[in-house]
């Protein structure tokens, strides 16, 4: 749900402070958000990681392998790519993004995504559409958008690949912090549905949201694509928690 004066807004930003680092503030390149400094202070996920969650692994392994999570429950997507961890100046930037209302932010933060998207089990496979994890509409009402939306939009200005908005949150969750990976997934049970008249059969889908954690969100939403009939469900996140 595109907000033309955000867009404005968020385009006004960009040509006064075109030059400024958005994590330090110190002076750029033409082009740069983000200095090669507040980059470093967030770190790649090295592999090995598991191919499914992405979640790292201490220790040397040749090859593919799935975790003992997934191993333990296969999650229903495909796959998650995120390639950073939620740490540092990237973590700042999503809270400032998520909660603060820095709207303008996500442009940079969508650059993470772009590299999500490169990763070869993105690639490697046709993909049809940019699936946004959904906001319950209360909540949506309190943060005055959905951070997972307003970046498939500018994800999907760069990768040309079009959004489907086609679930819907129906249950009001409280917040999971506190939970464990069992809770979580108790607590996030029927809290997604496909959208009425939204059709994925057949089709390649890539969700997406902002950060990932347990991945029982994307594990939840997954479920529901499949049970309505798609192809194949990956995600891709700006960071990993
Ligand atoms: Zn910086
Ligand atoms: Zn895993």
């Amino acid at each position: 749900m595109g907000n033309p004066i955000r867009s404005l807004l968020d385009t006004l930003l960009e040509l006064f402070y075109p030059s400024n680092c958005v994590g330090c503030g110190q002076p750029q390149d033409v082009g740069v958000l983000l200095c090669e400094q507040c980059k470093e202070t967030s770190p790649r996920v090295q592999a090995p990681f598991c191919r499914r969650c992405s979640r790292p692994f201490e220790g040397i392994i040749v090859g593919e392998f799935s975790c003992p999570n997934c191993e333990d429950r296969p999650p229903a997507f495909d796959c998650v790519v995120s390639t950073y961890q939620a740490k540092g100046v990237l973590r700042e930037l999503i809270h400032r993004f998520k909660y603060g209302r820095q709207f303008y932010l996500r442009r940079v933060l969508t650059d993470f995504l772009v590299e999500a998207m490169q990763d070869v089990r993105i690639q490697g496979n046709p993909a049809d559409y940019l699936v946004p994890v959904p906001l319950h509409p209360t909540r949506f009402r309190e943060r005055g958008f959905n951070q997972a939306d307003a970046l498939a939009e500018t994800l999907s200005q760069r990768t040309q690949l079009p959004i489907l908005r086609c679930l819907e949150r129906r249950r009001y969750t409280t917040t999971q912090t506190r939970y464990d990976r069992q809770e979580r997934m108790q607590n996030l049970r029927n809290a997604f549905s496909l959208r009425k008249s939204s059709d994925v059969r057949e089709k390649h889908l890539v969700l997406l949201d902002d950060v990932l954690t347990t991945g029982s969100t994307l594990h939840e939403c997954a479920r529901v694509l499949r049970a309505a009939g798609a192809e194949s469900v990956r995600a891709v996140t700006v960071a990993r928690g």
